[in-house]
This record gives C-alpha cells, structure tokens and sequence, in this order.
C-alpha cells in the first residue's frame, strides 16, 4: 500500500487531520458519566465563541442544523423571502425553505464569486426578511457593504460562514460579521466532529432562541430544571433535536486549538499554487479582496478562456458556457485518471431541477454564477498536503489541460505553449 501523499497514492480535494490528542480527547469523554448536554457543549461553545469574537456561540448538530436554526431564529416563515447566492452548497437555500420562506438568488461578484451587494440591493422587495451572505471558498465577503445594505432596509444578515472559520474581515473574525453566523464541522471543513455545527451571535434574544430550537422548542434543559428544583417544563415553539453530544464538542474543543496552525498551512499551499499557476493558460485563480483573511476551505480555479457572464446575447452566452462546461469535465476526468482528486463547488442551486419545479427558476437568472460555475474546479487542499503535492497538482493540472485540447476541446482565443 503506498503511503500517504506518495506520489503514486491519490489526493483526495479534502481531507481531515486527527491526532493522538484528539482521539485521547474523545476517550476522555466517552468514559464521563454525561455523553450529551454535559460539560463538553457548554465548553466548546465558550472556546468557539471567544475565537470568534462573539457574545454567543450554540452548538448543533451539522451546518444545515445552523443553518435551519439561524432561520428559525430571525423568525423567516411562509411569505419571507430570504436572499442567497447560487453558487453555494444545497443546505444553504434548503434551510430557507425549511421554514417555509422563499429564497431569492441574487448573483455573485466575478472576479471573487462572492455575492454582490449590488446585486443584493435589486433584489430586495416588500417582503425579504434577511440576506445570507456565503464566504465562498474560505473568502469572507464584503461584509461593511452587506451591513449597510441590510441596515437600510431594516434585514438581518445572516452568514454561511461554513468555509470561513479562521478568516477574517479587515480585523474581525468570520463568526463577528453578521447578525447570526453558521458553521459546519463536517470532515472537508477546519475543524471537524464527525458532524456538527455552530451559530455564533451578539445577540442574547436571539441566542436563546437558538438554544430552544436544538431542543424541541423546548425552555430548559434538564441543569436548569435540576437548578431549579422543578420537574416542569414548557415547549412554546415547534423545535428539533439538533444537539451536538459531549463526544463530539470533546474533539471539536481538541480540533479548534490547532485551527490556526492549519489555517497558516493552508494559506501558504494556497500562495504555492498561486505561484506555480501564475502564467499557466487557461487556469484562472479566484480574486481575493483587500484586507481580507482567506480561510482557504477550497483553493478554486476556473478552466479555459475567461470573459466573464457578460458575452452579448443570451445565445451566445448559453453556447460558450456549454462549451466551457465540456472542457471542464474533461479536464476533471483527467485529473481523476491521474489520482487527483477535483471537486465541483458549485452547480448553481437554482437549477437544481427541485428548485427549477418548486419555485419555476431558470437558466439565465444569475447569469455571473452560471458561466463560472461551468468552468469551475476545486484542487486538493489541505493541511498535510507538502509543496510536492501541490506541483504534483499543477503538473497533472496542465497535462490535463493539454490533453482535453486534443480531446477536442476548443478553447476560442487561448493559447497553448
Ligand atoms: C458544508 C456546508 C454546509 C452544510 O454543512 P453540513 O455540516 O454538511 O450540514 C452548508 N453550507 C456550506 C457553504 C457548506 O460548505
């Protein structure tokens, strides 16, 4: 069996780092006498939310739990209409959906891919309730242009931050940046828990509506109840069980004190694949906004010739996009034959067809992410990963490229040394 990270053995885009420290972590709690609601959440939280920067932090159970909760919390219900991207992963809209809101699509930046704030601003009507805001990549967006825009229309700001623990702002830190923050601690993401998640909030209402509704709706845990010599409880609203157990807040706490070892490791992978792609035809890296902290969740690029969304018609624009779509592909099966592992983030959520059918969207709504989203790659990163590996990437990368053109992939107005 080669080891791994051999230059024979695959990259898979992401992968997760345990310890010994983690594992003996975990250990620990398994043999304390409370595996869920003891110690360990109340622990995570206060560590998640002095990193963070925030007055409160609620463990869940995944990050569409945060998500879901997070809409729940600024109360989105039937006749809301929330306003989200369409390049982001399915739990982002779901969670509006959820609730019995609408999501509305509003298009992404294209140099970053980061939804644009103007783009955000056309999109309100009488009835949006809140905006959700995806750091895209581990990219926080432009945060002081959503705060204006959301406090001008009276909306709450919501951020999918599951790609951006330990980005940051100028100096505030992905988890201070909106009204409620989401995070996910899937396995592909910083820090993980097996499953799990985390909102983060300033504001102490909204925390507590938080904490009612990862546990039925229901106004006490049983500590309280205990303090409080009482048997009794009510449930006022309709809730889930979305708790995250003792076991998994005791790997999260163990995960988060090494965030900022792997967050630095990430960006330095990060500057070697901008270094090692920079004059490479037909790969294009994504924008990074001034001042901002890139988590570098996913190192993005986009594949073939640019030219943005805006070609001059619509069939035109349909016709090129297409034909990206197709080199694309090729290229990602060629990198697969090779044992790199590429990934798709993302195929834009409106035209999932549960999307196109419930909510009658089209082609052509956000016209920015759907031509970016047919030349988009995702390249191995993570944390384990040696400067080798990145030129493994890049050299599998450009083969790939070379290889797709004599698949018979045009590439209008692209040059090939
Ligand atoms: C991972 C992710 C989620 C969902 O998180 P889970 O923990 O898998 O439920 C939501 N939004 C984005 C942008 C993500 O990357």
């Amino acid at each position: 069996m080669p080891a791994p990270n051999s230059p024979t053995s695959d990259l898979p885009y992401a992968r997760q780092s345990i310890d010994d420290d983690d594992v003996a972590a975990v250990v620990h709690a398994l043999r304390s006498p409370l595996l869920t609601t003891g110690p360990q959440v109340a622990a995570f939280e206060a560590d998640f939310a002095a990193l963070v920067h925030a007055a409160h932090a609620v463990a869940v159970s995944s990050g569409t739990a945060a998500l879901h909760a997070a809409m729940f919390a600024i109360d989105a219900g039937p006749g809301d209409e929330v306003i989200v991207p369409p390049l982001t992963f399915v739990a982002t809209a779901n969670a509006v959906v959820y609730q019995g809101a609408t999501p509305v699509f509003a298009d992404v930046d294209p140099a970053t891919l980061l939804i644009d704030p103007a783009c955000v601003e056309a999109t309100i009507t009488p009835r949006t309730k809140a905006v959700v805001a995806v750091d895209y990549a581990g990219q926080p967006c432009d945060y002081a242009r959503l705060r204006d825009v959301c406090r001008r229309r009276g909306l709450k700001l919501v951020a999918d931050a599951c790609h951006a623990l330990g980005g940051a702002d100028g100096d505030r830190p992905a988890g201070s940046l909106a009204d409620l923050s989401a995070f996910s601690f899937h396995p592909v993401k910083h820090v993980t828990t097996g499953e799990g998640g985390m909102v983060t909030t300033d504001d102490g209402r909204l925390a507590q509506r938080l904490r009612a509704f990862r546990n039925h709706g229901i106004t006490s845990d049983h500590h309280q109840r205990r303090r409080e010599g009482s048997c009794r409880y009510e449930m006022l609203e309709l809730g889930w069980n979305y708790r995250l157990s003792d076991v998994q807040c005791a790997l999260g706490r163990s995960q988060l004190r090494k965030l900022a070892a792997r967050v630095a490791r990430r960006r330095e992978i990060a500057a070697t694949y901008d270094e090692l792609l920079r004059g490479v035809e037909g790969v294009e890296p994504l924008a990074v906004r001034e001042r901002v902290g890139h988590a570098y969740h996913l190192y993005v690029v986009r594949i073939g010739p640019g030219g943005g969304g805006h070609a001059a018609g619509t069939a035109a624009r349909l016709e090129a996009a297409q034909e990206a779509g197709a080199t694309r592909d090729l290229v990602f099966s060629r990198l697969r034959a090779a044992g790199i592992g590429a990934a798709v983030h993302y195929p834009p959520v409106h035209l999932h067809p549960y999307y196109r059918r419930r909510f009658g969207l089209a082609a052509g709504l956000c016209p920015v992410a759907e031509a970016a989203a047919e030349r988009l790659l995702s390249l191995p990163m993570f944390p384990e990963m040696t400067k080798d590996d990145v030129g493994r990437v890049v050299a599998a990368l450009q083969e790939a490229l070379h290889g797709a053109v004599a698949d018979g992939a045009r590439f209008a107005g692209m040059r090939h040394a």
